[in-house]
């Protein structure tokens, strides 16, 4: 403790300066010493002190709280004057803190927005606290600290969080968009297809019975198709909206694999072995989804080979319900069988490299798995599993 400090009582411990020998600074008053650490402290944090006696209103500030408003040191406070220089939000969030800290005796913290004397904006950290004497409430002290930087900081990061769930969005909606196109353009294929068989029907002498008929039913189930395909992409981004129900895949796969061979140039053989009894829980457009996109896929690897052959089998291995697509396609190379699964990923000439990604997500949004291999034969093997009902 020092007691060379003038009629001083403040306390002064020796090792607060590390040299308590130090002579020039042993002769300094303490409260001199005291009040040059405190406006050093102050400039580099730049804040300042403030206290306003409650009875008169008369404020009183530190060099700090001046320096953060630019208004001369020492001037004249006017406490009317100086809440015009809050921003209106700010004046009036403060006003109601103040009024309730004063009648609880409590204190209170909040950023304030002001513009200084020389017009440029501050943000600035307020805090206070209410002093009582005898139950009643005389006087407000308090801090004030320049956090405009701080805050700059602040808005920075919210304004690129707020791009990047734009940019997120955006992605999200363009994913949607292309798997729309994909998914769209196999029905709309059909459809097309179907109306130009038709048409060649019609030009004959003698229409064959049925053939309008059975022609505008496919071409209504391709459109229906096309409905349910949008009705469920809907649906994929909220978990609550997707399909599940206790399926036998097989009448879908059927149906699927046959949707996927319209358009298929004559010589192709399509084998089906589907073995029967298993029950699946799942969205029956969506596992459509994945069988078009597989079977349609071997339809375009085999094209231009000798033999075209697929073959599409179903059976139950263990717990789960198993799919193969094979084809007698030139097959996979093999540093490509984990990347076709990546979106984006193709090597077809007008291809969106999109069906096998989609598919992937629908088998494990399901549960399930899908992987690709080649057959020892040559040809590619596509093969989803799923959990059984
Ligand atoms: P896309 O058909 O638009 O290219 P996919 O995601 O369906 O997109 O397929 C990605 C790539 O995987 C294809 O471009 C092709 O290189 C390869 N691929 C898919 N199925 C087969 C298959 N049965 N045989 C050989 N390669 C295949």
């Amino acid at each position: 403790m020092r007691s060379d400090d003038e009629g001083q009582s403040l306390p002064v411990p020796a090792a607060a300066y590390g040299h308590s020998d130090e002579a020039p600074r042993q002769q300094e008053p303490a409260a001199e010493r005291y009040k040059k650490m405190y406006d050093r402290a102050s400039a580099l944090a730049r804040i300042g002190v403030w206290e306003c006696d409650l009875a008169t209103e008369e404020l009183t500030w530190t060099d700090g709280v001046y320096d953060l408003f630019e208004l001369p040191r020492g001037c004249a406070l006017d406490r009317s004057e100086i809440v015009t220089f809050y921003d209106e939000d700010s004046r009036r969030q403060m006003e109601r803190k103040r009024a309730a800290a004063i009648a609880s005796g409590g204190s209170f913290s909040l950023d304030v927005k002001i513009r200084t004397a020389k017009g440029n904006a501050r943000w600035i950290r307020l805090t206070a606290d209410v002093e009582t004497e005898n139950g009643r409430s005389v006087r407000i002290f308090g801090t004030k600290q320049d956090i405009t930087e701080a805050k700059a900081a602040q808005e920075k990061v919210q304004a690129l969080q707020g791009e990047l769930i734009h940019a997120g969005r955006a992605s999200a909606m363009g994913a949607m968009a292309s798997t729309l196109a994909h998914e769209l353009n196999q029905p709309l294929a059909a459809i097309a297809n179907y109306a130009a068989s038709m048409r060649r029907v019609l030009t004959k002498p003698v229409v064959p019975p049925g053939a309008v008929e059975n022609g505008l039913k496919a071409i209504e189930d391709c459109a229906f198709r096309a409905s349910a395909i949008i009705r469920s992409l809907r649906a994929l981004p909220s978990d609550a909206g997707w399909l599940r129900e206790c399926l036998d895949p097989t009448a879908v796969i059927r149906e699927a694999a046959s949707i996927a061979l319209s358009g298929a140039s004559k010589g192709l053989v399509l084998k089906m072995q589907l073995g029967d009894g298993a029950t699946i829980l799942a969205d029956p457009v969506q596992i459509q989804q994945v069988v078009i996109n597989l079977v349609r896929n071997a339809v375009e690897a085999v094209e231009g080979e000798d033999r075209r052959e697929i073959i599409v089998s179903t059976g139950v291995a263990g717990t789960a319900f198993e799919l193969r697509v094979d084809d007698s396609g030139p097959g996979i190379p093999p540093d490509r069988l984990q990347s076709v699964f990546d979106a984006l990923v193709s090597t077809k000439r007008s291809g969106m490299g999109l069906g096998l990604s989609i598919s992937r997500t629908i088998v494990e949004a399901h549960g399930g798995r899908i992987s690709a291999g080649n057959l020892p034969g040559g040809g590619a093997s596509f093969r989803v599993t799923l959990p059984l009902a």
